[in-house]
């Protein structure tokens, strides 16, 4: 799955650095000065990368934690998204991911302490607000748990912090650290989902949404909360069969009281990104598909996208209550 690591010389005895590579006993290290040497050179192949993906340790500098769009958000008064990673394991056809990076390498920021005394900073300053953090914007938030031990180490911080939430975006079937935990109530798994047939399609490499919900079921028996994301709605024949029996398959493996909320979201790519996803791309029946210029974005037509959008919402209505619902149709 790796084929080569690279350590950030400053962190090379960093504990994390450390456990990583012993996990890799037959891997030797290349040592660098920056990260961005590598994954931000031009005119690297995402495509060919994808197949072998090297993993570069680094120390991430600057602000952690980031302010998310103000039309998203899941029911906290302020909103923050922060990325231990850079890339995924997965390799969905509409991940923005490979029309912003130039290099399909995972880039994991070891120095969690930074991020999370920022986040504890940001506790501090919003005193008795709701804030939710938002973890998986840059890549998946539990696939690579294994080497990353990322939920293993924020699970702690999260809960001592009981008015902040964390969420854990994710298409993983990973388990651990979740089962051998007790759960807590300010942290929220939540599943991007689409119809079964759609996503062995476009969600490559993913777990099938069975296994998802799955995995779903036996959180919930253990008490974690989950979270529903549509996002994006995907538009084509027989759509609205595909989304009623998704509905009905979650509902029937997960109990109302586990859901901590659902969003959908609309099929949207920045005009330029679309451009570089097509070239990556070029056989996606997705990204061929109905979509047209609206604004800045290639999307669906307004229409279908309202159409869609109200369909399954009212959809999701007679399964969970509509107060769960919010709206995370905002961009980065
Ligand atoms: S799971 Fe998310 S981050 Fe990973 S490839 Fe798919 S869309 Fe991108």
């Amino acid at each position: 799955m790796i084929n080569q690591i690279f350590v950030e010389r400053e962190i090379e005895n960093h504990h994390r650095v450390k456990s990583i590579l012993k996990s890799f006993p037959s891997s030797t290290p290349i040592y660098i000065d920056k990260y961005g040497e590598l994954f931000n050179k031009k005119k690297q192949n995402f495509r060919v990368q994808k197949s072998f993906p090297n993993l570069i340790l680094a120390s991430k500098n600057g602000k952690h934690i980031l302010q998310v769009p103000k039309s998203f958000g899941i029911g906290s008064s302020y909103n923050f998204y922060f990325s231990h990673m850079y890339n995924c394991l997965y390799d969905c056809d509409y991940c923005f991911l490979q029309g912003m990076y130039s290099s399909a390498d995972f880039v994991l920021f070891v120095n969690y302490d930074k991020f999370e005394n920022e986040i504890r900073q940001k506790m501090e300053e919003l005193k008795g607000e709701s804030v939710t953090f938002f973890s998986g914007y840059d890549c998946d938030s539990l696939a690579f748990e294994k080497i990353s031990g990322f939920v293993e180490h924020f699970l702690p911080v999260f809960e001592e912090l009981p008015n902040a939430l964390l969420e854990l975006r994710t298409k993983s079937i990973q388990l651990q650290p979740l089962v051998s935990k007790s759960p807590i109530e300010n942290c929220v798994i939540a599943y991007s989902l689409m119809p079964h047939i759609i996503a062995k399609q476009i969600d490559r490499k993913a777990p099938s949404i069975e296994k998802r919900i799955n995995v779903m079921e036996k959180l919930s028996k253990k008490g974690w909360q989950i979270g529903l994301r549509f996002d994006p709605l995907i538009f084509g024949k027989d759509w609205k069969a595909m989304y009623s029996n998704l509905f009905s398959d979650i509902f029937q493996s997960v109990p109302k009281k586990s859901i901590h909320s659902f969003t959908f979201g609309p099929l949207r790519f920045p005009k330029e990104m679309f451009k570089s996803l097509i070239k990556l791309n070029p056989e996606s029946k997705l990204l061929s598909g109905p979509l047209t210029l609206r604004g800045t974005k290639m999307t669906y037509k307004a229409e279908v996208e309202f159409e869609m959008i109200n369909f399954c919402t009212d959809l999701i209505k007679s399964y969970a209550p509509e107060a769960l619902a919010f709206n995370c149709s905002g961009d980065f």
